[in-house]
């Protein structure tokens, strides 16, 4: 089981590597940094803030069950190709940083809905978020 020890947000005061997406967190740049516990060894998790929100749309949606892993570097990675392959038009090479950016700005607008007709998953849809709502 992953336990969380601490999560803030500061500034990178030197370069860092996302460890979702694996590109670079610049110098200056508000990031995500995470201390967990994991089978008693204690470790940072750093990441870009738009992976971080991406990486919970993957775990709430199912799409990554986060089990006693979490959403590791290779399911990140994976699911973030399989999501933009289905869902967003591109052609040519897309590099992974481009991926991730797109990713976050199509869950803002979109939650990532599991389409389960018969109780099973078959695939996956976007839903667009309501705002507002009033009950
Ligand atoms: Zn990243």
């Amino acid at each position: 089981m992953i336990e969380v020890i601490k999560e803030y947000k500061p500034r990178a005061n030197k370069n860092h590597i996302c460890n979702y997406c694996e590109t670079p967190i610049s110098r200056g740049e508000q990031y995500c940094r995470t201390v967990l516990r994991y089978d008693n060894e204690v470790y940072t998790w750093k990441s870009h803030q738009h992976c971080d929100m991406v990486a919970q749309e993957l775990m709430l949606s199912g799409y990554v069950d986060p089990d006693d892993n979490g959403c590791t570097t290779d399911d990140f990675k994976e699911s973030c190709r399989e999501i933009h392959d289905e869902f967003i038009e591109s052609d040519g090479v897309i590099t992974m940083a481009q991926i991730t950016t797109d990713l976050s700005l199509l869950f803002a607008i979109y939650d990532l809905k599991a389409h389960k007709p018969n109780g099973y998953t078959i695939g996956y849809k976007l839903k667009r978020r309501i705002r507002n709502e009033i009950f």
